[in-house]
């Protein structure tokens, strides 16, 4: 019997795991779908269980198979959602519902074996015999013949905001997705988060519907806030205006002049800046790829704060709810620095440096890091991570972002090898792609990288559920 393993249950891990299983040479493969929550197809972003959060892509992007687009919104109308349309922005909760359904389905009508090993992968090894020994917290472990690492976002980057006992105490939330996480925040008081993107966002509105009081500040460098979707969502393709070929391709700047300037004409196609950005997202992979390492340095120094806010864009009702919130003073947005954060009594004492000169002191009950996930890996404490670095069976991407992947999502290890036999998927691949983390792009991903796994026909030798390793039984 063959064996896969799929390392992480998120979006990208279940969509994996569904493809493999529905795919014509899956009979008697054995799949290990290995994940440190409960359930599957939730991770970070679909396990929320606020109903304003909503998706931030229409629900007919949002399709499983992207051969059959109206795929989830024909499951959203048989079931939870049944005046969906193409165009609706569903609850997030809803999706990951959808996936572990997916995968539940797929299970069913599939030659191969799937099964769910609940716990945290800590290290891969890879033996003589083409196995690679998978060890799992606690001592257990498991063994396949290819690994696929579906490991999602990472939580942010520590920020210096105040004393080691500020940082570790209960007024500082360090990661705003963890589970639980803004149960420390005082109902009363108010709270100020560091952030003022995607992540902000959706802790305001969490905090709106727990009936916080507010009112709940927001501070970034340049206090940008993502832009809603304009509400006819869905309209005829923007014509290509840019690809990886063309000679403003190789510099940033002259890239995002091109755009500009695309943007300015397109009120003269009767269309504005949402089509030109939604032209360039499948031009994305290619442009990065051709793009110079300096160039690609300067566009994250420079370009990615305003990039992110135009296409990262949230539901027109989730920018209806933001504006509201703002007008009413519920949410106050700043451009600027946090300077230090100090304890005091009951509450924390915050001081900014504004951007464009002048300083605001606030006193709030708690400090939230609403900051992007972090991307460069050598700094995340995750030990399934560390060892694959340390054990040099992976390396950092381009420009320290994610692992280094091949074409297909082969890891490339320390030596610059690309490995037939360990992949990724999803965020981990951004080094190499950049649109890489959302559903359009994983689950053309899933499809492919199932195909591989299982290409070969044997994806490696005899599978085994090893014995305790830590007593040596594997
Ligand atoms: C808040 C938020 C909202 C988003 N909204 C959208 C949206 O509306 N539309 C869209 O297209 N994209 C959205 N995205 C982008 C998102 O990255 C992808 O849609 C997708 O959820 C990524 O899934 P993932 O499985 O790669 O990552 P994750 O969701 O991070 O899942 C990774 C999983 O791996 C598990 N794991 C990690 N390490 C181990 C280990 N060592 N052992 C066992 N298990 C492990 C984790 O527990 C987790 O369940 C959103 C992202 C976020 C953060």
């Amino acid at each position: 019997m063959t064996a896969v393993a799929v390392i992480g249950a998120g979006a990208s891990g279940t969509l994996l795991a569904a493809r493999l299983l529905r795919h014509p040479s899956a009979d008697g493969l054995r799949l290990f779908l290995v994940e440190r929550r409960p359930g599957a197809g939730r991770g970070v972003a679909y396990s929320t269980r606020s109903p304003g959060h909503l998706l931030n892509v229409p629900a007919l992007n949002m399709s499983a198979f992207p051969e059959d687009p109206g795929h989830f919104v024909r499951w959203l109308r048989s079931g939870p959602m049944p005046g969906a349309r193409p165009e609706t922005f569903a609850p997030r909760r809803l999706y990951g519902a959808y996936l572990e359904e997916v995968l539940e389905e797929a299970a069913l009508s599939s030659g191969a074996t799937l099964e769910y090993v609940r716990g945290e992968a800590v290290g891969i090894e890879a033996g003589g015999d083409g196995v690679f020994r998978v060890r799992l917290a606690g001592g257990r472990g498991l063994a396949a013949g290819r690994v696929a690492l579906a490991l999602g976002n990472f939580p942010p980057r520590s920020l210096p905001l105040g004393s080691p006992s500020f940082m570790r105490g209960p007024r500082h939330v360090p990661d705003a997705w963890a589970p639980g996480a803004l149960d420390r925040v005082p109902e009363e008081a108010p709270v100020l988060l560091v952030g003022t993107s995607l992540t902000a966002i959706d802790v305001a509105i969490a905090l709106q519907e727990r009936g916080h009081a507010g009112p709940v500040y927001a501070v970034s460098r340049r206090g940008l806030v993502p832009n809603p979707y304009r509400p006819d969502v869905i309209s005829p393709p923007y014509p290509r205006f840019v690809s990886p070929g063309d000679p403003e391709a190789a510099r940033i700047s002259c890239l995002f002049r091109r755009v500009r300037e695309e943007a300015a004409r397109a009120g003269g196609r009767g269309r504005d800046w949402h089509g030109v950005v939604e032209a360039l997202r499948p031009e994305v992979q290619g442009l990065w790829a051709s793009l110079p390492e300096a160039e690609r340095r300067r566009f994250l120094r420079h370009v990615q704060p305003y990039w992110e806010v135009h296409r990262h864009r949230v539901a027109p009702e989730v920018g209806e709810r933001v504006r509201a919130m703002r007008e009413e003073g519920r949410l106050v947005v700043m451009a600027g620095r946090v300077r230090c954060c100090r304890e005091a009594g009951r509450g924390v004492e915050v001081e900014i440096s504004l951007r464009g000169g002048g300083a605001r002191s606030l006193r709030v009950g708690c400090v939230v890091n609403c900051t992007a996930p972090e991307t460069d890996l050598r700094r995340v404490r995750h030990p399934l991570v560390r060892s694959l670095l340390s054990e040099g069976l992976a390396r950092p991407g381009p420009l320290g972002l994610g692992l280094d992947t091949g074409e297909e999502g082969e890891l490339i290890d320390a030596r610059g090898e690309a490995s037939g036999r360990l992949y990724a998927i999803g965020p981990l691949r951004k080094g190499r792609l950049w649109e890489t983390i959302a559903i359009p792009e994983i689950r053309e991903q899933a499809a492919r990288l199932a195909a591989v796994l299982l290409g070969g026909g044997a994806a490696g030798p005899s599978a085994r559920l090893l014995p305790d390793l830590r007593r040596g039984g594997g």
